[in-house]
């Protein structure tokens, strides 16, 4: 059947690029089990850049959905809207990008910074300026309640470093996210503050959206990439910077 084809053509582009962990962790700042890190969150909660995006957890990283929703960029949305015939494939959720200076992450049973490999396939510490992505699901919701109390109490998340440990309990995952003592944000760290821009830039290219432009136009594609979808690569990363070991 012509249709069942064309639908398979459909989802097979539909899938998302997938990105070398080493892109990944170049651009964002992933808690795992039994890991810990010090950060300093470089803007206050109420500064965040919020996205829609349609993400979907699966075992296969190849059926992994990760991608900005197109009407980010006032496109129609692949996933929102299916390919014209109405379906909807997979919902869109609201995260909010906080960047962060991330001074360390750890392994905390063995004590060992965690690595990641670069592009030129050098193994260097997590560290710099990253994207810390705060879901209201997930463990991550664990960090939001916490910055979200800390906010509303009058406080400033800019205004101190901040541990986030993650440890597996009965339950599942949780992560206890904890303050220091205030302490201003140095001049250094303040120049390293990513504009709105830059944050909606290196998203949207890191994961870009499919707009699906539905029966309209036989001729056309019937599935495009919503930007241009060149290379983030350094934009956001930033050399290590010296800092004092505070965990
Ligand atoms: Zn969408």
């Amino acid at each position: 059947m012509v249709g069942d084809v064309l639908a398979m053509i459909e989802d097979q582009m539909a899938r998302p690029v997938v990105r070398s962990c080493g892109q990944r962790r170049q651009l964002f700042l992933y808690l795992k089990e039994q890991q810990k890190t010090l950060i300093r969150p470089l803007l206050n909660l109420d500064t965040v850049t919020a996205f829609a995006i349609h993400n979907r957890y699966h075992p296969d990283i190849k059926r992994k959905i990760y991608v900005v929703c197109a009407r980010e960029v006032n496109k129609p949305c692949y996933y929102c809207q299916g390919s014209g015939r109405g379906e909807q494939i997979c919902d869109a959720e609201v995260s909010f990008m906080l960047p962060v200076f991330v001074y360390s992450l750890i392994d905390t049973r063995s004590g060992r910074q965690i690595m990641y490999r670069d592009q030129d396939g050098l193994d260097q510490p997590v560290s710099g300026l990253r994207l810390l992505e705060l879901t209201a699901f997930g463990a991550v919701r664990d960090i939001l309640a916490t910055f979200s109390a800390f906010v509303h109490a009058g406080g400033d998340i800019s205004d101190c470093d901040w541990t986030l440990e993650q440890f597996v309990g009965s339950q599942g995952k949780f992560i206890v996210t904890k303050p220091k003592p205030l302490k201003p944000l140095s001049p250094q760290l303040k120049a390293l503050i990513p504009s709105d821009d830059l944050i909606r830039k290196c998203v949207l290219e890191f994961a870009p959206p499919l707009s699906s432009t539905g029966k309209a136009d036989p001729g056309s594609k019937i599935l495009t990439r919503a930007i241009d979808s060149s290379s983030y690569r350094g934009l956001l990363s930033t050399d290590r910077m010296d800092w004092e070991d505070e965990m």
